[in-house]
């Protein structure tokens, strides 16, 4: 059984997400998304509320899709999970970097897992989590980035009452 870990912060799971976990879920038999607490990055949303949200989005996604919250090394996670594989999603050029230094550690901390690239849907590549959160607080739409119920979770935060 091919099992590989789709590991993120999904600070709010976007059509960018979904497009690669809907190409992921389909070259695998198992997909486990990783949901990371990251406190680095500062979320707008608890891993609670992002286990939440991206629980919901890929239930009607076909395959067998697990969503896992996680807290400790990707690796470690990924091993514990069982899986060959790490899929990451690419966009641009400006993704290369940062992606291509993170897989060569993770393949000196363990040679036995591989990072698999995948690129979303060439109209949502654009789409970044951080941006529909920038959008979103100047009173723009997101409309074209996120699902409509993840549209109604980004505002009911903005208004202070989720
Ligand atoms: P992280 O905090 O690990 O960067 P993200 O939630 O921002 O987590 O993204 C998880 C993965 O999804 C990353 O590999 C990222 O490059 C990929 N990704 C995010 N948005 C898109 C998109 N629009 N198209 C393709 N891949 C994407």
């Amino acid at each position: 059984m091919k099992i590989a870990v789709y590991p993120g912060t999904f600070d709010p799971v976007t059509l960018g997400h979904l497009d690669i976990i809907r190409r992921g879920a389909h070259i695998v038999d198992k997909l486990v998304i990783g949901v990371t607490t990251n406190p680095s990055k500062e979320p707008m949303f608890t891993v609670a509320e992002r286990m939440t949200m991206v629980k919901r989005e890929v239930a009607g996604i076909p395959g067998n899709i697990d969503v896992v919250e996680f807290d400790s090394l990707l690796m470690d996670f990924a091993e514990a999970q069982g899986a060959e594989a790490i899929l990451r999603g690419l966009r641009a050029v400006a993704d290369f970097e940062y992606e291509f230094q993170m897989a060569g550690m993770n393949q000196k901390l363990n040679d036995n897992i591989e990072t698999v690239f995948l690129m979303a849907d060439v109209s949502l590549q654009p789409i970044a989590s951080k941006l529909v959160k920038e959008i979103a607080r100047y009173g723009g739409s997101i409309d074209s980035f996120v699902t409509p119920a993840v549209v109604e979770d980004v505002r009911r935060h903005l208004n202070g009452s989720h």
